[in-house]
């Protein structure tokens, strides 16, 4: 029993998906440069980069 399936297009939704994800604000989050001390603020600041748009965050410990 043979079953032939459709052709299926590859999925260009998928490459587009981290762009819509980031643009709805979900943000593939990574610590870029790890713990970094704001003089400034005289506070620990983990910074975050996001690997699919380069967006950067810092978090105040
Ligand atoms: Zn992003």
């Amino acid at each position: 029993m043979a079953e032939i399936l459709p052709f299926r297009k590859p999925k260009a939704s998928e490459k587009h998906q981290g762009k819509t994800l980031c643009r709805s604000g979900f943000h593939k989050w990574k610590v870029d440069k790890g713990k970094v001390f704001d003089v400034k603020q005289g506070k620990l600041v983990t910074v975050y980069r996001c690997e699919r748009c380069g967006a950067v965050k810092n978090e105040l410990r």
